[in-house]
């Protein structure tokens, strides 16, 4: 039954698709089997779909992700999430055999800044010291100084002599959200964003902050509203203690914790099955509800039952570049709290 299962999944429109007639039940009964007979650990990120969500072993941010991978004992990773998230995982534990379950799965931000583009910035400032947050392919973080994810990256800036000059990259959100903490003027920042967040404007924040006066309001700072909600704090139109600047780890936490019935979330939606989960009495709405990375929903679970029994799509880093990343990501867990990313 297996076989005939995986020789008939195809893609539909872009995405792997079961065939006919399998139920939930059997496909999860057969991705549990072919974890034991590979020693294999699934991780899941927290934009995946539920059911994705439900049958990894665990669930997190990238970064958390990365660092379980890089502990566990299992032979095999099964990165449930974004290409940059599979490399992250595979430079930290190159002695592992890491799959993605659909290679296709890339991101608007990461791809916002190459290698080629990095490059020629580092050039136009000699001397500047480059900052990377973790959405980034393997090639950039190997010409990268020190990596960030959105808790820690005004440390990470801060850490820095006050003037040296840095190259902040590749969200344009995230780094006006450094810019405006730490206060310094020698900050350039590259102007990538991803599609996602960007989506999620001012003005929808505006209306439903408007809408639900007393519900917290849980904010990725990549998004297009962070400038938004720090504008709406400063003007006393939401208090300010209403508005958190959370990465998506931190968000959880904060959920478990919250003593609000209604909190307004600021991220791809994806991430509300964990709030849920989490903290089942609030109620936790989406400041945005169109807000979905396709790319993440490409990790379908025909994708993920194909990758089980097939090992692919297997994800490789070249040993020098790995051990370049590896430098910039190692530095910043020197700095502290490296927190978690996206
Ligand atoms: S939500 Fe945005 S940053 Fe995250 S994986 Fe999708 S495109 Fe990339």
């Amino acid at each position: 039954m297996l076989n005939k299962t995986i020789e008939s999944i195809s893609r539909v429109d872009g995405l792997w698709t079961l065939p006919d007639g399998i139920s939930t039940d059997e496909w999860a009964a057969e991705v549990r089997r072919l974890k034991e007979e590979k020693n294999a650990l699934i991780l899941a990120h927290n934009y995946q779909l539920p059911e994705i969500q439900d049958i990894a072993d665990h669930t997190g941010d990238s970064l958390a992700l990365s660092r379980i991978a890089a502990e566990t004992d299992a032979d095999v990773i099964v990165f449930c999430g974004v290409h940059f998230m599979a490399e992250t995982a595979k430079i930290l534990s190159p002695e592992k055999t890491v799959l993605i379950p659909d290679a296709n799965a890339g991101c608007s931000l990461a791809d916002s800044l190459t290698a080629d583009e990095l490059r020629e910035w580092k050039a136009e400032h000699p001397g500047a010291v480059v900052v990377s947050y973790v959405n980034t392919t393997a090639d950039v973080k190997a010409l990268t100084d020190i990596c960030c994810t959105s808790s820690n990256a005004v440390d990470v800036v801060a850490s820095l002599p006050e003037d040296q000059e840095v190259l902040f990259g590749p969200d344009q959100f995230l780094g006006a959200h450094v810019r405006r903490e730490t206060g310094r003027d020698n900050i350039h920042v590259w102007a990538g964003e991803c599609h996602v967040h960007a989506g999620i404007s001012g003005q929808e924040l505006s209306q439903q902050a408007h809408d639900n006066p007393t519900a917290d309001l849980f904010i990725h700072p990549e998004c297009g509203c962070a400038n938004s909600a720090i504008y709406l704090a400063g003007e006393g139109i939401v208090e300010p203690e209403r508005v958190k600047m959370l990465s998506t780890g931190d968000m959880i936490s904060q959920a478990k914790s919250t003593n609000q019935s209604t909190v307004l979330v600021a991220t791809e939606v994806g991430m509300l099955h964990q709030l849920r989960q989490a903290n089942p009495e609030v109620d936790f709405r989406a400041v945005n509800d169109r807000a979905a990375c396709t790319y993440m929903k490409m990790i379908t679970p025909a994708a993920l039952l194909r990758c089980l029994a097939l090992g692919e799509d297997e994800v490789t880093v070249d040993e020098e570049t790995a051990a370049a990343a590896r430098r910039s990501v190692e530095r910043m867990i020197a700095i502290g709290n490296p927190g978690s990313g996206e």
